[in-house]
């Protein structure tokens, strides 16, 4: 079987480590690792069996359909689910043990219907998307209250989500957050998990952890944002191609659409087997580079659904030849916070838009 033309491998071995280092970093009583978005673009299966594995005590996900597909692959720790689908039922994700982060009295009022469920309050403190607002607030906790105190579920947690616009508006959407706790207690419900902090706020804000924090993005060893490089995580995902063409240019050859790059001089280009089908951002134009033998060459002309060309001057480049696309940087391969930075985007964007075609290898 020949190599898969377009792969990214997975280390295992790394979510595993960064989760432990994560837990140094920001520890407190729970830790979960959020897998949504197919783990980040890493397999949510694979990621949610190494984050157990370095500790973490609880799985999140978007949607229960992310949830159930997490019970079918045999994990059983504790999962939340916390963007609830309008016309759900809820049955089978309750019936499987998930547990659901709840928005809205509506979705109080189905899920006690059901019977048998626990429930995480989701409280909008200031981010202005999902959760009970101030103006739904009271009305959403006594609800949740009374269907607690009848035994129609169990509020077992609550939970938040900051906007990371500045220290201040975290702090004041964590104080918003202790109030509602506040509420729910003189309502006669104290649950024991209270969680608000995702990566940047974890690992930021020790007073933002409270009972449990959510890790995403840093599980993956990536920053969540530029201010957070240098933290001893180890990025999970290299993605690789190989070269399928190599010609000589001559000074004034184009290449690619629209002719954005003409060669000055001679020089070879190598073709390469991915594009933005496959998740490489064609906003990257013009900025990209890639690793090909130890030695990083420009990506040049524009990139396409399926390929792209770079400029290898006189190097000895091969069809066949691997081409790092990204990786660990102490390898001398480009970041996906590099690529993040070409493309005018963040980190989450490139892992989580990597193609149906490319090829997952799990490595240990
Ligand atoms: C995606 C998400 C997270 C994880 O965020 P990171 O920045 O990737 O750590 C945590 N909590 C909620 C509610 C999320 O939607």
């Amino acid at each position: 079987m020949s190599t898969p033309l377009r792969r990214v491998y997975v280390s295992e071995s790394a979510i595993r480590s960064n989760v432990e280092r994560l837990r140094e970093l920001a520890p407190a009583a729970d830790t979960m690792v959020v897998v949504k978005a197919n783990g980040y673009g890493h397999g949510a299966a694979l990621a949610a069996r190494a984050a157990i594995a370095g500790g973490a005590t609880w799985i999140g996900v978007a949607d229960t359909t992310e949830a159930l597909q997490l019970r079918d692959a045999g994990i059983t720790a504790p999962i939340l689910a916390w963007l609830l689908a309008p016309d759900d039922d809820f049955t089978s994700a309750i019936r499987r043990d998930i547990t659901l982060g709840v928005s809205t009295i509506h979705q109080l009022n189905a899920i006690a219907a059901v019977g048998g469920a626990t429930v995480h309050l989701k409280i909008d403190t200031g981010l202005g998307r999902n959760g009970a607002s101030h103006r739904q607030l009271d009305e959403f906790l006594e609800v949740a209250a009374a269907a607690h105190a009848a035994g129609a579920l169990v509020v077992d947690g609550v939970m938040s989500h900051v906007s990371g616009a500045s220290r201040e508006a975290d702090l004041a959407q964590a104080e918003i957050f202790v109030r509602a706790q506040q509420q729910l207690a003189e309502l006669g419900v104290h649950p024991p998990y209270l969680h608000l902090a995702a990566s940047a706020a974890a690992i930021d804000h020790p007073s933002l952890r409270f009972t449990m924090v959510r890790f995403g993005i840093a599980a993956y060893g990536l920053e969540p944002t530029p201010e957070h490089a240098n933290l001893g995580l180890i990025p999970v995902m290299r993605f690789e191609s190989s070269v399928v063409n190599v010609k000589r240019l001559h000074a004034g050859d184009s290449v690619s659409y629209n002719f954005l790059w003409t060669a000055t001089d001679e020089t070879t280009v190598a073709l390469v087997a991915a594009g933005y089908a496959d998740g490489i951002p064609r906003a990257a134009t013009g900025r990209a580079r890639v690793e090909i033998g130890g030695i990083q060459y420009p990506v040049v002309g524009r990139i396409a659904m399926d390929q792209f060309v770079v400029d290898v001057g006189d190097a000895d480049v091969k069809t066949g030849d691997v081409v790092r696309l990204w990786g660990n940087p102490v390898n001398g391969t480009p970041g996906v916070s590099d690529w993040a930075e070409w493309a005018d985007t963040i980190t989450y964007e490139i892992v989580t838009g990597i193609g149906g075609r490319v090829a997952r290898i799990d490595e240990p």
